[in-house]
């Protein structure tokens, strides 16, 4: 017999992930006509997270998917382009200069008999991985984006993410999921009614709601999934102790246009993140509260900055690294900070945002959604915050700082992902290739990604089988060719902004 279709799906939380949410289905299931009725309830009295204004380039699928004029975002969200982030002071300067190495998008471009990974690893001394290999690397150096004049929406000679405001990004998709029928209801919930397996109703200051699913976005606390079951959590504080963050908004730097790039400083407890908008900076410093109080992070962070530039807000937040065992009991599932958080290094939080609620609609899209149906869901997205775990663990156990013991326990974390020792232990002695990585996690980061951070971080391999010196140059050559020609074919990062704001 056939099971009754979904009706009605209720999301509890206005903040990035409830909207991203909201859009998505009222999408999938609504665009011709509704099916699902997609209800948004948000507390006007509980405010949201109001940071998060890095992205992962991926993010771009999810806008162009949802119908976003890419200006027009850009405008509503104060917004710039990421050509990937920059890692400052991870590792101890070196004949006297201050390290640091680049991250970008990019994926390794096919090559000859010789992966260019370990062409650069074979050259005569030689510069940095990304200065070798990555075309974000040749624009950020000349202060280019990756588009060209003529690059259509969303698209770019290589793969780009943005910087832009959360709280203006919340306003922009509340006001596109209204207009594309989502049902915005403002009332505080106060109680969850459960059968013990299952939700059946919101109580809230404005009425009692029922709905066939409910989605919990309501932050750190998990209101719903937290009434369905006790002692669904995973901590990761003690490989990942960074429980803290104050952020502070400041004006622009004068004379200076907005960065293309995130910049990640590592200080003596955490490490700060600086995040230019094309109106104001964002900055802010993650760290481990069990060794710094709230005013000894906030002098810390003004003093990195440096200067005395003006303050328009700060803020301090208490963070909750893990995750859920199970993001989806019964009929509720949680999605965005209520399912999980890491810290923000990789800018992955709303990426993760997007891949629950795409993975969300694949699952429901049978009828009554059964156990298996429930278990995979739920084993996938632990994957992915395994996969992040570890991902985030190799930033620091890379590291050779020894100024704090913050940092010296932190060289001690690579036991706490599984195999991941091990296979450091390999990258000693061969290129990190994709099969190294296969059939472990979920994955979000390819071996690309881990290369970018290992040579990064002088997590070199010793190749003493050399491979030809022709294929090493050719290879070299090509690349430094490909950079020139992006060079020459892009916009300066300023000008592009200015285009966007007319
Ligand atoms: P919130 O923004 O906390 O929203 C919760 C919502 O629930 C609010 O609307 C609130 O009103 C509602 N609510 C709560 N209780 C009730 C109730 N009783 N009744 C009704 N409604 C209720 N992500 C990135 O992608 N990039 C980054 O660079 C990044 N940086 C970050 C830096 C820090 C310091 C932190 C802490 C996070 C960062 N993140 C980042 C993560 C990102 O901020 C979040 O993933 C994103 O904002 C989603 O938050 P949320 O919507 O789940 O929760």
């Amino acid at each position: 017999m056939a099971k009754e279709a979904i009706k009605s799906i209720t999301i509890v939380g206005g903040g990035s992930s409830g909207w991203m949410t909201a859009m998505y289905l009222q999408r999938l299931y609504n665009q011709s006509g509704g099916r699902v009725k997609i209800r948004l309830v948000e507390s006007k009295d509980v405010g949201t997270i109001g940071v998060g204004e890095a992205t992962v380039h991926s993010i771009r699928f999810f806008f162009a998917a949802m119908g976003l004029d890419e200006n027009e975002l850009l405008r509503e969200t104060n917004a710039t382009l990421k050509s990937g982030i920059m890692f400052r002071n991870w590792m101890k300067p070196k004949d006297g200069q201050t390290h640091e190495y680049f991250h970008p998008f990019e994926q390794q471009r096919p090559a000859g008999p010789l992966d260019n990974a370990t062409a650069w690893i074979q050259s005569p001394k030689r510069v940095s991985y990304a200065q070798a290999t990555s075309i974000s690397s040749e624009l950020i150096s000349n202060a280019n984006c990756p588009k060209a004049a003529t690059s259509p929406q969303y698209q770019g000679i290589v793969p780009y993410g943005y910087h832009l405001d959360a709280i203006l990004m919340g306003k922009y998709l509340r006001k596109k999921a209204c207009a594309a029928g989502v049902e915005h209801i403002e009332a505080n919930v106060e109680h969850v009614k459960t059968n013990g397996e299952t939700i059946t109703s919101i109580i809230t200051d404005k009425g009692e709601f029922t709905s066939d699913i409910f989605i919990d976005c309501t932050g750190f606390k998990g209101l719903l999934i937290e009434s369905l079951r006790e002692n669904n959590w995973q901590s990761f504080e003690q490989e990942l102790p960074c429980n803290k963050a104050v952020a502070i908004q400041r004006k622009p730097l004068l004379g200076q246009p907005p960065k293309p790039y995130t910049l990640a400083t590592a200080l003596t407890n955490g490490w700060a993140w600086e995040i230019d908008l094309s109106n104001r900076q964002g900055t802010g410093y993650v760290y481990d509260g069990n060794r710094l109080t709230k005013e000894e992070a906030e002098a810390e962070l003004l003093e990195h900055l440096g200067d005395s530039q003006e303050i328009l807000r700060t803020v301090h937040l208490d963070m909750k690294i893990g995750c859920r065992k199970e993001f989806w009991i019964g009929n509720c599932i949680s999605i965005g900070l209520s399912g999980g958080f890491i810290e923000p290094l990789e800018s992955t939080g709303l990426h993760i945002v997007n891949l629950g609620a795409r993975l969300l609609a694949t699952h429901l899209s049978s009828n009554a959604p059964t156990q298996p149906v429930r278990d995979s869901y739920n084993k996938t997205l632990n994957g992915i915050y395994q996969d992040l775990r570890q991902f985030i663990i190799l930033h620091y156990c890379l590291s050779d700082r020894d100024d704090t013991e913050f940092w010296k326990q932190a060289a001690k974390t690579a036991a706490y992902a599984k195999g991941l020792p091990e296979k450091l232990e390999l990258w000693r002695n061969k290129t990190c290739e994709f099969m190294d990585l296969a059939g472990g996690y979920g994955t979000i980061f390819n071996d690309e990604n881990y290369r970018f951070i290992l040579y990064g971080m002088d997590h070199t391999p010793d190749l003493s089988q050399p491979a030809s010196g022709y294929e090493i140059q050719n290879i070299l050559q090509r690349l430094a060719q490909q950079q020139e020609q992006a060079v020459k074919s892009t916009m300066l990062h300023s000008e592009f902004l200015k285009q966007v704001s007319r």
